[in-house]
């Protein structure tokens, strides 16, 4: 049994979760989500009976907004909290200018309503983690795995007494009850092979459960990874060939979009589908995988 938060991201429920993990020396949170649902996470602490006060961890599967926003408030609220991330992120956890900068990029004047402020992470409370590593929080033991491709600096957690992976974003967005499960792709660090790599290393722990931070505990890891993997491979053969279309990159953008909004509605009722949709935007999918077959190309040419 995992408990986490529902929270409630701009008022659609199922689209953001935060895992809560409770022992006998504190809480662990796996990724906080951002700033701008903090009312939600304290709602949500208070009804499983617990206080900021009793939060020790904050494990980090990777920085994207949306998983590790609240980080550093969380981490100002509270001297005693440690914040663990890759070492990759780490950096960009001390100093978040640049990551700012980047998703400011993505979502312009949205930023603050999206996600509210993202603070520095004081360096004496950041923990780096290259992978490999086995943890002790909150009373349980954690493996931590480098698990790549869907961002540079993404790591799971494993906690092999209870069966549970904690796979961020890198095991995909499933939403309800549905089998469907979606690649996020956003830029800038798409890569396949190494997606497909950590894959493979979530699947060798033989979880039990997965769980998603877009959107908490799935059983049938097998079914579920082998779902994911033949979305990716559908997306990416998209992107490649919409760049072989003579639209520009917006006109790219919106016919993926679409052909991404139709195969949702196909599986799922609208309101799921806006779920999908919401966790990660279909036009930020096709960017990172255009970015990515771009990389390839140069790669490739020189
Ligand atoms: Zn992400």
């Amino acid at each position: 049994m995992t408990d986490y938060i529902d929270l409630n991201f701009q008022g659609v429920p199922n689209t953001i979760a935060t895992a809560v993990l409770k022992g006998p020396d504190g809480v662990a949170l796996v990724d906080p989500g951002p700033t701008s649902c903090l009312g939600a996470l304290n709602a949500g602490l208070a009804a499983l009976g617990i206080g900021l006060d009793q939060v020790r961890h904050v494990l980090l599967t990777h920085i994207h907004l949306d998983h590790a926003g609240a980080s550093g408030t969380l981490a100002a609220l509270n001297p005693g909290v440690t914040v663990w991330v890759h070492e990759r992120g780490a950096r960009h956890m001390a100093d978040p200018r640049r990551l700012i900068e980047s998703a400011t990029r993505l979502y312009g004047d949205m930023m603050d309503t999206l996600w509210g402020e993202f603070l520095a992470v004081a360096e004496p409370q950041l923990r780096s983690l290259t992978g490999g590593e086995r943890i002790e929080v909150a009373g349980r033991r954690l493996e931590v795995a480098y698990t790549p491709g869907h961002a540079s600096h993404h790591v799971s957690y494993f906690d092999a007494g209870a069966g549970v992976a904690y796979c961020g974003d890198v095991a995909g967005i499933r939403i309800g009850g549905s089998p469907f499960v979606m690649a996020p792709t956003p830029p800038p660090d798409i890569d396949l092979a190494l997606w497909r790599a950590s894959v493979d290393t979530v699947r060798a722990w033989r979880p039990e459960t997965l769980f998603l931070t877009h959107f908490g505990p799935h059983g049938g890891a097998d079914a579920h990874l082998d779902a994911l993997l033949e979305r990716l491979d559908a997306h990416a053969a998209l992107a490649r060939r919409l760049r072989a279309t003579p639209l520009d990159e917006a006109g790219r953008e919106q016919a993926f979009a679409a052909e991404v909004a139709r195969d949702l509605r196909e599986h799922l009722d609208d309101a799921s589908a806006r779920a999908y949709e919401l966790a990660v935007p279909p036009d930020h999918c096709y960017r990172g995988l255009a970015r990515y077959w771009s990389k390839q190309e140069q790669g490739a040419a020189s």
